[in-house]
């Protein structure tokens, strides 16, 4: 079985939105073994939906359409299905009751006429039912005169929540059903700490292009991600051997693999904090970051059950005022060094038996930069009732590049020490 997937909407050709519907059709699809022919992407245009819809369905058996079925006048993609299908527009009565209804509960009894037109599909196709928003969606077949060219085609709203919904439960059985291809299940590794070179030297021979599962490896944000994608002809065969490629992968990756798919950083170690019986406190006390780790830390919801507080000191004043930095310490070493680091950490911590305390001290750029501390030299240090530990580091890039990287490597030395390792790099 052959899909292709058309996305409609001003906003992705304008590079406004990014079409993120057309790549999640493109995974399930793979997931079930449908090869995808091509992603097409039109405006609101009535004219570019019909010509792509009338390319696309002698090219697949089945076209997955997103966009273009709200209420206004730019939503034209129910008119161009019905002028490539030659049917007219009909209003389903069934549907209208629902946006009636629906306009009733939310206390607006008197619908917009517009929204009659979400209500409207083409003469024989069928309507698919919306639990998430008021467009129905449209389940049609493309016939040729001849017969020889059917296409089912799917029309689903651009709402990337409700295009799920409506596809998980409507096109995906008929896809699957259809089934022919082989199937293809992916598994997404993510480390932080060493480069994509030293990742790929540790996988060695389990990146082999000839390999499938076949392996390799991605960077964004300087976490490298290590892409296991298993291809097999059936669903059982291939999450099998996606199980085992992906334990060969972690075998020599080891605690630098921090989590897997959606998995973040913050995340991670929120999740290690909850299941660390002591529950301890995170403190943070940031120069060069200017809160970025506790921004990191705190976007993860619930953060409140352990994040105590962040400090910004950005000036000597402020790192001995606020943490109780000696300033002789300031004078001594500079405040880019692993003592006031060290400083830092403890006086965020406050001798809080459970809490932990982070500090990031650094050049993050352009200016001030020396022979002996050139631009990119971090300090991080970590300090709990177990001690305190800092580190130095030299991180390459541009003034946010080495911000995000400090923020980053901050979180990965908190999940080594919640771990109870030390850090393997
Ligand atoms: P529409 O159904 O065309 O009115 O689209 C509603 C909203 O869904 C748009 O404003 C976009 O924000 C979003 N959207 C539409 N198409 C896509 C897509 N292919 N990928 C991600 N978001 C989309
Ligand atoms: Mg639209």
């Amino acid at each position: 079985m052959r899909a292709i997937i058309l996305s409609v909407g001003d906003e992705l050709v304008l590079g406004q939105t990014v079409d993120t519907n057309s790549a999640w059709l493109s995974q399930q699809l793979a997931a079930v073994g449908c090869a995808v022919a091509g992603h097409l992407t039109v405006g609101d245009d009535q004219r570019a939906i019909e010509q792509a819809i009338e390319e696309s369905v002698g090219r697949c058996d089945v076209l997955l359409v997103s966009g273009g079925i709200g209420p206004t006048d730019d939503d034209l993609t129910r008119q161009a299905l019905a002028a490539v299908l030659r049917e007219p527009l009909e209003l389903n009565e069934k549907w209208l009751h629902r946006l009636e209804a629906f306009f009733r509960k939310v206390g607006r009894p008197t619908m917009s006429p517009l929204n009659r037109v979400q209500a409207m599909i083409p003469r024989g196709a069928a309507m698919i039912e919306n639990t998430a928003g008021t467009a129905a969606g449209i389940d049609a077949s493309y016939r040729s005169g001849d017969q020889k060219t059917v296409c089912r085609i799917y029309v689903m709203p651009g709402v990337p929540k409700e295009m799920k919904l409506m596809f998980q439960r409507d096109a995906l059985p008929h896809v699957q059903h259809a089934g022919g291809g082989a199937v293809i299940l992916s598994r997404i590794l993510h480390t932080f700490g060493l480069g994509e070179s030293l990742v790929a030297e540790k996988l060695g021979d389990l990146m082999d292009r000839r390999r499938n599962p076949i392996v390799g490896t991605t960077v964004s944000g300087g976490i490298v991600s290590v892409r296991i994608n298993a291809k097999f002809q059936t669903m059982e065969e291939a999450r099998r051997q996606l199980a085992d490629a992906e334990l060969m992968c972690r075998s020599v990756l080891g605690d630098l693999v921090f989590g897997q798919d959606d998995d973040t950083l913050p995340l991670v170690v929120a999740q290690q904090i909850d299941a660390s019986g002591d529950q301890p406190l995170i403190t943070t006390a940031e120069s060069c970051t200017g809160g970025l780790l506790a921004k990191m830390l705190t976007d993860v919801p619930g953060s409140s059950a352990y994040f105590d507080r962040g400090f910004v000191t950005y000036s000597n004043e402020a790192k001995t005022g606020m943490l109780g930095v000696p300033a002789e310490l300031i004078r001594q070493h500079g405040a880019v060094s692993e003592p006031v680091a060290l400083a830092m950490a403890e006086g965020a911590r406050a001798g809080g038996d459970n809490m932990i305390g982070i500090a990031i001290s650094g050049i993050a750029g352009p200016g001030g930069g020396t022979p002996s501390k050139p631009v990119g030299t971090v300090c991080i240090a970590l300090s709990s009732r177990d001690g305190t530990i800092g580190r130095t580091f030299i991180f390459p890039g541009d003034r946010e590049m080495i911000r995000d990287r400090s923020a980053k490597m901050a979180l990965t030395m908190l999940r080594f020490h919640l771990l109870g390792k030390e850090m393997s790099f």
